[in-house]
């Protein structure tokens, strides 16, 4: 699914097959958790594949891997470089690039002074799909910001992530809806969160959630729509019965959400600030925005 007899990722300065690449079993990441990575889309444009900020999710992955004591020898530019590369010998245009720097071989607690490097690439579609979602809140919480660096993109931290929507999916609903250790509403496994009430929009704030990409987009976006979005803490009994909601990540770009624990949102999607926004980010990653359609 993710790669075929041809496909070409980047390791350790090299262009091998993804086919070929071989890791040792002592790999720290493997044991331990300990590594970081970034998750990133390509969009053809009318100016050719363009990657959607990419400095930005560069400088995340860097300041991950600082967080997690692994050295890193390529600057953001780099990068970004390497991914044009990457993208071309592997024929993609509208892709979702996985990069991934791992501690090698070491068995005790502490920093690996091996670090692999690895960039790949392959089409993936919307992570939580085009259909409206049914969310729970989470069993889970999500890592408490005193145990871990919950800000920076650590493999390790994704066991919370699969046990949410793992149980989510269990119980028949689409996603989970992960609280801080507070009791607020934090984050989707794999995506932030927003919702509306009476035409303000409202998503947690910084301390206990990944400081997303396409969170910081959604900001840009309502100031240049004059839409009203408030950063504050909130319960899933604030969210439940609001106008509407929706997770905004990379992979899922924006996707709204019909009910939370069963109880629907008053607003049909399409008469949402979310929809707008949805329509807005859709046309912003592609460069298209000024084509031939505009909503406001
Ligand atoms: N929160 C979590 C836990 C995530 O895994 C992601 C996806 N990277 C996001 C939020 C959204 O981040 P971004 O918009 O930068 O993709």
């Amino acid at each position: 699914m993710y790669y075929n007899d041809n496909t070409v990722v980047f390791f350790n300065g090299e262009w091998v097959k993804a086919k070929d690449l071989m890791v040792s079993p002592y790999v720290q990441v493997m044991h331990y958790g300990s590594g970081v990575f970034e998750g990133i889309r390509s969009y053809a444009t009318p100016d050719g594949t363009r990657v959607f900020k990419s400095k930005e999710h560069y400088e995340r992955l860097l300041f991950s891997a600082e967080k997690m004591y692994l050295k890193v020898n390529y600057t953001a530019e780099e990068f970004t470089q390497l991914t044009y590369q990457l993208l071309e010998k592997n024929n993609l245009s509208n892709a979702y690039i996985r990069p991934l720097i791992f501690a090698g071989a070491n068995m005790s607690l502490t920093p690996a002074e091996e670090v692999h490097v690895m960039l790949c690439a392959w089409e993936w579609g919307k992570y939580l799909g085009s259909k409206m979602l049914d969310v729970m809140t989470s069993s889970y919480q999500r890592p408490n910001p005193k145990s871990c660096h919950v800000e920076a993109k650590v493999t390790g931290h994704y066991v919370n992530s699969i046990l949410a929507t793992t149980e989510a999916k269990n119980k028949g609903f689409d996603e989970a809806l992960l609280l801080d250790a507070n009791g607020n509403v934090a984050e989707g496994p794999g995506a932030n969160f927003f919702f509306e009430k009476d035409e303000v929009l409202y998503t947690s704030p910084l301390g206990n959630i990944l400081p997303g990409i396409t969170r910081a987009t959604m900001f840009e976006l309502c100031h240049e729509l004059g839409f009203k979005l408030v950063e504050k803490y909130f319960t899933p009994e604030e969210v439940r019965g609001a106008d509407s909601a929706f997770f905004t990540g990379t992979a899922a770009e924006v996707a709204g959400i019909a009910s939370l624990d069963k109880v629907p949102f008053k607003l049909k999607w399409e008469d949402s600030l979310g929809y707008i926004l949805q329509a807005k980010y859709t046309r912003r990653v592609a460069f298209n925005e000024y084509g031939n359609f505009s909503l406001v």
